[in-house]
C-alpha cells in the first residue's frame, strides 16, 4: 500500500481511550497486516488489560533493532475537520488526522518500509497500548521481554532530528489545610489557598540546582487547584470543600505536574521541599499522592555515530533536536531506563500534536520511511 493512502487509514481507526473506544481495532490492524509479511515469523499479541493489547513480531533471530509504535492516540478536542477523515491539503503538501503526526504518520512509513523486504535478521517491532496515559503498555512489554538490541527506534514526530533524550514526569497530588476564620479578619486564620500557592511559588528556586547540560531546567506547573472550606469527608473518604466563600479556606488541594531534568528530582524530594516550606509557614501538608514518578532518558550522540550516518547517507544531514527547547515525556524512558539500550525518537514533520487539527508534513512521511528501510538494512543484513 502506498504511504499516505496508509496513513489514512490508520487515521480512520480511533485508538484514543475512553469508555467505549480502546486501541483494540487499531492493533487488530496491525496484527493482520503484519501477518502478510512473510519474514515476521513470531507475531504475538500480548494482553495488557481488558481488550487492550500489545503486538510483539519478530523474525526469530536475536533483536538487533527494535522499532517501538503507540498504538493510542490522545482524545479528540476542539476539531474544527473531522478527526478520522484523513484530509489532505496537496498545494501545503498536509495530511490531517488525529494521531497523524504522533505517531500514524510514523507508524504508516514503518510499515510500508517492510514492505520492501523479503528477509531480515534481527528486527524485532513493539506496537503498545497506553502510551498517552497510564504507560501500561509498556510496562507490560517489560515485565515479559529482556532483550538487548543495539538500538531502539520509536516512530514519534521528530521534524527528521534525532531526538535522544527527555525530561522526566513526576505527578503528584496533595492537600494543604491551614486554619479557618471570618474572612472580615484575614490576619486570624491560615489561608490554605495561600498557603498552597505560596509553596508551589516557592519551588522553581529550590528546584534550580537540578539542571541538565542536556536537557536543561526541570519545571514545575500547578496544573489543578480546588479550595475552600473543610466540611468533613463523604463516604468514599475523598473531603467535601465548600465553595461558599464567607470564611477564610482552610482546605486547598491540587495537582503538580514536574518535568525534572535530572534523575536525581523525585516525588520524594519535592514532598521534602513542600512539607518544610508548609511546615514553616503554619500549614499541614496531606494526603501526598505520587501518580508518576519517572526519571529522564539521555542516549549519548557518541552512541549514535552508526544512526547519524546512516540518516546523513538517506537525508543529507543529521541533525539533533534541540531538547531543552522541544521534546516532552515519552515512555521510551522507561524502555531505555530498563533494558539500558540506546533510544531515539525519529520521525516526520508535522503539528498539532495534543492538539485540535494536527497534521502531518506527506513529504517528510517519505523521508522518514527511507531512514527506516536503511536502519533496517544496515541492522538486520542476513
Ligand atoms: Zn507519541
Amino acid at each position: 500500500m502506498e504511504i499516505v493512502e496508509l496513513a489514512k487509514k490508520l487515521i480512520s481507526i480511533p485508538s484514543y481511550v475512553d469508555a467505549k473506544v480502546s486501541e483494540k481495532e487499531f492493533g487488530n490492524f496491525i496484527y493482520d497486516f503484519l501477518k502478510k509479511l512473510p519474514f515476521l515469523t513470531k507475531i504475538k499479541k500480548q494482553k495488557v488489560e481488558g481488550d487492550r493489547c500489545n503486538i510483539v513480531a519478530s523474525d526469530g533471530f536475536k533483536p538487533e533493532i527494535l522499532f517501538a509504535c503507540h498504538l493510542d492516540t490522545v482524545e479528540p478536542r476542539g476539531w474544527s475537520i473531522n478527526p478520522f477523515k484523513g484530509l489532505i491539503n496537496r498545494r501545503k503538501n498536509k495530511l490531517y488526522g488525529l494521531g497523524s503526526n504522533d505517531m500514524k504518520g510514523g507508524i504508516a512509513a514503518l510499515l510500508t518500509a517492510l514492505q520492501d523486504f523479503q528477509k531480515t535478521k534481527g528486527l524485532m517491532l513493539l506496537f503498545y497500548c497506553d502510551e498517552e496515559y497510564n504507560f501500561k503498555g509498556m510496562k507490560k512489554f517489560l515485565e515479559e521481554y529482556k532483550i538487548s538490541p543495539k538500538l531502539i527506534v520509536a516512530p514519534e514526530p521528530s521534524d527528521l532530528e534525532i531526538w535522544n533524550g527527555c525530561r522526566g514526569l513526576l505527578k503528584v497530588s496533595f492537600r494543604v489545610m491551614g486554619l479557618t476564620g471570618s474572612s472580615s479578619r484575614p490576619e486570624k486564620g491560615k489561608n490554605a489557598i495561600l498557603g498552597l500557592v505560596a509553596g508551589v511559588n516557592y519551588l522553581p528556586e529550590r528546584l534550580k540546582k537540578y539542571h541538565s547540560k542536556y536537557l536543561g531546567p526541570s519545571s514545575c506547573n500547578l496544573s489543578s487547584l480546588l479550595g475552600g472550606l473543610s466540611r468533613g469527608r463523604d463516604k468514599a473518604g475523598f473531603p467535601i470543600i465548600s465553595r461558599r466563600g464567607d470564611s477564610i479556606p482552610d482546605i486547598a488541594e491540587a495537582t503538580l505536574d514536574l518535568r525534572p531534568a535530572t534523575s536525581v528530582l523525585r516525588a520524594k524530594q519535592v514532598f521534602q521541599i513542600l512539607n518544610k516550606f508548609l511546615t514553616r509557614e503554619g500549614f499541614k501538608l496531606e494526603d501526598f499522592f505520587v501518580q508518576h514518578d519517572l526519571g529522564v532518558f539521555y542516549t549519548k550522540p557518541s552512541q549514535l555515530k552508526l544512526v547519524e550516518e546512516i540518516i546523513k547517507k538517506t537525508l543529507g544531514e543529521a541533525k539533533y533536536m534541540d531538547l531543552p527547547k522541544k521534546g516532552s515525556y515519552t515512555d521510551i524512558q522507561l524502555i531505555n531506563e530498563k533494558l539500558d539500550v540506546p533510544c531515539i525518537c525519529f520521525g516526520p514533520k508535522g503539528e498539532n500534536r495534543h492538539k485540535a487539527n494536527e497534521w502531518v508534513d506527506i513529504r517528510s512521511l517519505e523521508k522518514t520511511k527511507e531512514v527506516y528501510k536503511n536502519l533496517i538494512k544496515k541492522y538486520c543484513q542476513s
